[in-house]
C-alpha cells in the first residue's frame, strides 16, 4: 500500500497570534493538496487561533513539544490533554534544537512518545546526526540508536501511524540541504531498522521525513524518493514557498 506523503512546517518560536492567524489565511489556498497530508507546527500560544484560523482547509495542527505527565507542577510545560482539547493532532518531539538547548534525551523523547500514543497524537519523531558524526562514519549507528530508544515499548500498531523525520544537524537552518542520496540512504536505513525492531508491515506503514533547508527547488526529487514520504521544514515554511513544497508533484 502507499503510504500518503505528510509536510509539515515548523514554525520554532516565529509568529505571534495575530501574525500566525495572518500567515494561515496566505497559505491556505496555496497548500491545497489532496495527495498530501499537511501539518502547521507552531508554538503553543498559536495553537488555538491556529486551528480556528485552519478551519475548512485540510490543514491539521501540531505542536512542537509536549511534557510526558497529565497534569501538575510541571510549570511551563504543556500537557498532552490541554494539546488535544485544543485540536492537536500531531507532536514534534526530539527536535535537535529541544535536544541541543533544552537537553532533551532519547529517553525523555521515548517517554512523550509513549504519552503521546496514549492521547492519539501522531508524534513526529526527530532524529539526526552532527556533521562531525558523519565525519567519523557513525550517522546511522547514532540514528539507529534514537529510533531504538525512541520507540522503546510502543507497541507494532502504534508505531505505523508514527512518522520519522530525519534531519540531519548540519543542514538544519543552514541552506545546505542533504543531496537525495544521502537523504534516501538514511531514511531507507530507518526503515531498516524498523523492520529489525518490527516487521515489514510496520516498516511499510510508517512513514519517514526528511527535513533540512528543503525548498521549492530540493523537494520534489527528495520526495520522489522510495523511502521519503514528505518533509519536515523549517524555514521556508513561513513563506508562500511553503505551496510550493505541499505542491511538489503538480
Ligand atoms: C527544522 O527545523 O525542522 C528544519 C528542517 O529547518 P530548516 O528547514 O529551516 O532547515
Amino acid at each position: 500500500m502507499a503510504r500518503k506523503k505528510i509536510i509539515a512546517g515548523n514554525w520554532k518560536m516565529n509568529m505571534t497570534p495575530s501574525e500566525a492567524v495572518e500567515l494561515v489565511n496566505t497559505l491556505k489556498p496555496l497548500v491545497a493538496n489532496e495527495e498530501v497530508d499537511v501539518v502547521f507546527c507552531v508554538p503553543a500560544i498559536d495553537i488555538i487561533p491556529v486551528v480556528e484560523a485552519a478551519k475548512g482547509s485540510n490543514i491539521q495542527v501540531g505542536a512542537e513539544n509536549m511534557y510526558f505527565e497529565e497534569k501538575g507542577a510541571f510549570t511551563g510545560e504543556i500537557s498532552p490533554n490541554m494539546l488535544t482539547d485544543a485540536g492537536v493532532k500531531y507532536v514534534v518531539l526530539g527536535h535537535s534544537e529541544r535536544r541541543e538547548y533544552f537537553a532533551e534525551t532519547s529517553e525523555t523523547v521515548n517517554k512523550k512518545m509513549l504519552k503521546a500514543f496514549e492521547h492519539g497524537i501522531t508524534p513526529i519523531m526527530c532524529c539526526g546526526e552532527t556533521l562531525e558524526q558523519r565525519e567519523q562514519g557513525v550517522t546511522m549507528d547514532f540514528i539507529r540508536q534514537q529510533v531504538k530508544v525512541g520507540f522503546l515499548n510502543v507497541t507494532a500498531d502504534q508505531a505505523k501511524t508514527a512518522v520519522i523525520a530525519y534531519e540531519p544537524i548540519w543542514a538544519i537552518g543552514t541552506g545546505k540541504t542533504a543531496t537525495t542520496e544521502q537523504a534516501e540512504e538514511v531514511c531507507k536505513g530507518i526503515r531498516e531498522c524498523i523492520v529489525e525492531i518490527y516487521d515489514e508491515a510496520t516498516a511499510d506503514a510508517i512513514r519517514i521525513q526528511y527535513g533540512g533547508s528543503v525548498n521549492a527547488k530540493t523537494a520534489p526529487e527528495l520526495f520522489a524518493q522510495p523511502d521519503i514520504d514528505g518533509g519536515l521544514v523549517g524555514g521556508a515554511s513561513l513563506k508562500p514557498d511553503f505551496g510550493a513544497i505541499v505542491n511538489y508533484n503538480k
